[in-house]
């Protein structure tokens, strides 16, 4: 048998978290490998919202330090992704009819301002500008138009631009390449790749987004494991001019965008609950329906059936259990290691696209504990280049 390769650190799945890891470790002077079962951002990180935001709707769940935090991370991308990560305004369109009253939403707007450090500014459209901010949404029974700024991303792009950043800094990503199994063996660990290659590791690093827990019960001895409930999301792309990013109450009072995407209209998101293969996920025709039935409340001059759907997206949130549900569960990421002092598994649950910089430096710092750096940059000083 031949001698396995030796890296300090393997990185297990090649989404947002999985290559900001990359970078950050790279970053730091280690060596390291990245695997990714299909190419890099398939899963979660290729079907988000795309948006770089600190989650107005959060703040209803008080969930006010990850609000500041995405915040400030958004600032951040903003300077170094201006190519990839944008500044916009999103509008929402108040209702006689909806759950959240104009005033509820200017008191969210203020907070969020605050929250931002004055960087999300928010201001009331008149009513005479309501039909050019908008065209063809629905006036009937609406009393307000609010403005508010925040980010935009084309998330699939961001991630490969993340990667290419990694890769710079000697980073080595294997597309294609799904990690097997490992087990611990003295001071390392030994881990099998579907190519058949055996690589030995100092630090294993499971991104696997969706399938994390099952990448954990491939790993001798058995790592430390977190309960989780997983969520799908989906969006659908329509053939209908978008002009603008919209933020509207569905019938069921939860929020939902819709926003120019390629040509068209990216509209979504849903949340049912998740279980089975992740590579299976794919939008429920209950989801299409209610989709569409929220699209066409809101811009019924031209309604969109089912033949209007250029593409279909749907992504896998991992929440923690909680037992208000999905909607109460925080979305921080979750770091999980099985030792301190001294990790040699490091786990990924959750989390947004937005705070992956942060989290990976995070992840960056315990993997210091083990392994002494030699730093070579700052994540916080590098550019990211759209392809
Ligand atoms: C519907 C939806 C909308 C969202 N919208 C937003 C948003 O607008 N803004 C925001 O900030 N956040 C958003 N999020 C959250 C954000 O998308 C996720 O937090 C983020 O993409 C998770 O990235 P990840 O790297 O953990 O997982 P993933 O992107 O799922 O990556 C995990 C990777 O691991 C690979 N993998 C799994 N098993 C193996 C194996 N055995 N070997 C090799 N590779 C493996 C998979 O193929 C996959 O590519 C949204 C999430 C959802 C579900």
């Amino acid at each position: 048998m031949p001698e396995p390769a030796e890296v300090d650190v393997l990185i297990i799945g090649g989404g947002i978290y999985g290559v900001g890891i990359a970078q950050a470790a790279a970053s730091a002077g280690h060596s390291v490998l990245l695997v990714e079962q299909q190419h890099i951002a398939s899963a979660t990180s290729g079907n988000s919202t795309k948006l770089i935001h600190g989650g107005l709707r959060y703040l209803e769940s008080m969930q006010l330090g990850l609000v500041y935090e995405a915040l400030h991370e958004r600032e951040l991308l903003f300077k170094l992704a201006p190519g990839l990560v944008s500044r916009e305004w999103f509008y929402i369109p108040v209702y006689r009819y909806n759950r959240r009253p104009a005033w509820l939403l200017r008191v969210g707007l203020m907070l969020y301002q605050a929250l931002s450090l004055g960087r999300s500014r928010f201001k009331s459209i008149p009513r005479r500008q309501w039909h050019q901010r908008i065209p063809g949404l629905e006036t009937e029974q609406m009393t307000a138009l609010l403005a508010y700024e925040d980010g935009a991303t084309d998330d699939a792009a961001l991630t490969r631009a993340v990667a290419a950043s990694a890769t710079k800094l000697g980073a080595e990503i294997r597309q294609h390449t799904a990690f097997v199994s490992a087990s611990r063996e003295g001071d390392v660990w030994l881990a099998q790749l579907s190519s058949g290659v055996e690589i030995s590791a100092k630090i294993v690093i499971n991104a696997a987004g969706p399938w994390v827990n099952s990448v954990c019960d491939r790993i001798t001895p058995a790592p430390p494991k977190r309960h989780i409930q997983r969520v799908q999301g989906a969006h659908l792309h329509l053939n209908r001019p978008c002009h603008a990013f919209v933020y509207v109450e569905s019938g069921d009072g939860r929020v939902m965008f819709f926003r120019p995407w390629q040509h068209g209209t990216l509209a979504g998101t849903t949340e049912t609950d998740f279980s089975g293969d992740p590579a299976a996920v794919h939008a429920s025709e209950d989801e299409v329906a209610a989709i569409l039935a929220t699209y066409n409340r809101y811009f019924p001059e031209n309604p969109c059936r089912e033949s209007d759907i250029l593409k279909q997206y749907c992504g896998i949130r991992v929440l923690p259990q909680h037992p208000g549900g999905a909607f109460s569960a925080s979305r921080h990421t979750m770091i999980v290691c099985d030792d301190e002092a001294r990790p040699a598994y490091i786990a990924l649950y959750g989390g947004k696209l937005t705070t992956y910089r942060k989290e990976s430096e995070k992840v960056a710092q315990l993997i210091a504990r083990s392994l002494p750096a030699t730093r070579r940059a700052d994540t916080r000083h590098l550019k990211l280049l759209p392809e």
